[in-house]
């Protein structure tokens, strides 16, 4: 891989500071999911690595949280700034740990580095709050507190934007982390923690661990040092980390799976739905927790819907599959649909010339009970479900236990609004479908998750309330 900085490829664990490897001396590989090529090898760390990092990153906090919100602001500026100096790097980084295609993977860059740069400034913001006391002589006031140290363990879909989702926020509050990258995409984190170093953001600061997920959680979610876990991934892993938060008592947020609905009603426009649909279902192919998994739509627009989007679909250039066990979990649920009734009008297969490829694909006459519209699909596939009637579309699309994102385009702005409050969705896209953006609050209802990243909300997630009641 050509890098303008060869540094940045860092492949070691950073614990205060320094780039340490695991006690046993033990590395995994990390391999480029287009052709299955080993990039480099990272440490697999255990428990005994990550007790270090937490205790380097509760030694560190005094000094960081005693830093003024403007002091921290700076640093993280200058980490933003450099961020985006070394865009191309981080983004050839990405595409050959993660593959996708390095459009996608710059526009990663600068969105995840948007986080880092509004949470500098939310951080001058955390007001307390001063409450009229009922009882004479005395004073209640509110102090926003950080929470201490923080774990934070990501996904692979967005290497680089889910961890400075958690770290801008934290850090600006005046948390300490130690962060647990998936394994499948270390490279991203290492390489931003090496630019938070030359920030000069203090060693101790941000720790990173890489190698054993099962260890270094059950380690995270154990010690008490650790006051807050954040967490993006699987609901399955999610609920187990709740669990293991319980005894600890620890404030935890979750932001986990998916089963948007993509509802198109009659009176649509239908250019803008169908980019809407091609831009929400095939972004970084299929891989994210808001694509799009279902598509809802109405009778009088459904056959002119699909022929649109099949050509449409036929343009795309998309990039590989995490591994080739993501690859498997697609074809089957295709599989299954096809086996059910389903039709495959576009792709439907693996790429014949092999790595992780799977045809971006539409799927017609899918029904509401096949694998595929109740599992968050997690790669190219787009299933059409046809419905008659507004409040067919509203109660197909809440009847699942996720509530992440929703979709709807319509032209009726009374429909918006019953939408908007008729869905169980944290996240509405209404003629849009890219709604994500460091200025609003981003997260899930239902078993989608718990708390809210991004915006003026997010960083409550890192702060404690404390009540000082005072007489005299
Ligand atoms: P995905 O299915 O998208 O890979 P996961 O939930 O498995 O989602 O992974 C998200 C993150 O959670 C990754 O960093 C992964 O290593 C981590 N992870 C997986 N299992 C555990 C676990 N038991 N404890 C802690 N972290 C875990």
């Amino acid at each position: 891989m050509h890098l303008d900085d060869p540094s940045l490829l860092r492949s070691l664990c950073r614990i205060g500071e320094e780039w340490v490897g695991a006690d046993s001396q033990e590395v995994f590989d990390v391999v480029d999911p287009a052709d299955g090529r080993v990039i480099a090898t990272v440490p697999r760390a255990g428990k005994a690595e990550t007790r270090r990092a937490i205790e380097r990153a509760s030694s560190a906090l005094p000094a960081w949280r005693g830093l003024t919100a403007r002091e921290r602001g700076v640093l993280l500026r200058r980490w933003h700034d450099l961020i985006l100096q070394h865009r191309d790097d981080l983004a050839r980084i990405m595409t050959a740990e993660q593959g996708k295609p390095q459009a996608e993977a710059r526009g990663e860059v600068s969105y995840g580095a948007g986080f880092i740069d509004w949470f500098a400034e939310e951080g001058k913001r955390i007001y307390g709050d001063i409450i009229p006391s009922p009882f004479p002589g005395r004073r209640i006031m509110v102090l926003k507190e950080p929470v201490g140290v923080v774990a934070a363990i990501t996904p692979w879909n967005f290497p680089n934007a889910m961890i400075t989702r958690k770290c801008g926020p934290a850090l600006a509050a005046g948390c300490t982390v130690v962060l647990k990258p998936a394994e499948d995409t270390p490279l991203s984190a290492l390489a931003l923690v090496e630019l938070a170093d030359r920030a000069g953001i203090p060693a101790g600061v941000l720790n990173v661990v890489t190698g054993h997920p099962v260890e270094i959680g059950a380690e995270l979610t154990s010690n008490p040092l650790v006051r807050k876990l954040s967490f993006t991934g699987s609901t399955a892993v999610g609920k187990a980390l709740l669990r293991q938060c319980a005894d600890t008592m620890k404030k935890v947020s979750l932001e986990l799976g998916g089963n948007a609905p993509f509802i198109v009603f009659d009176d649509a426009d239908l250019d803008a739905a169908v980019a809407g649909a091609i831009a929400s279902k095939f972004r970084n192919s299929g891989q994210t927790c808001i694509c799009a998994n279902r598509l809802l739509v109405q009778d009088g627009i459904h056959d002119a819907f699909v022929d649109r989007l099949v050509e449409a679909v036929g343009t795309l250039d998309l990039g590989p599959l995490i591994h080739g066990r993501a690859v498997e979990g697609v074809e089957r649920l295709v599989n299954d649909a096809v086996a059910l009734g389903a039709r495959a009008l576009c792709g439907g297969t693996r790429r014949a010339a092999g790595g992780n490829y799977f045809d971006p694909t539409v799927l017609v006459g899918v029904t509401p009970s096949m694998a595929c519209a109740n599992q968050e699909i997690f790669g190219p596939v787009a299933p059409l479900i046809r419905f008659h009637t507004e409040d067919e579309a509203i109660r197909l699309a809440n009847d699942t236990p996720y509530g992440l994102a929703a979709y709807a385009y319509t032209r009726d702005a009374g429909r918006e609004w019953r939408l908007a409050e008729g869905l169980e969705f944290g996240i509405i896209g209404l003629n849009e479908s890219m709604v994500s953006t460091e200025v609003a609050p981003f997260g899930g209802m239902k078993e989608s998750g718990l708390g809210r990243e991004g915006s003026k909300y997010g960083i409550d997630e890192y702060l404690e309330i404390k009540y000082v009641c005072r007489t005299g």
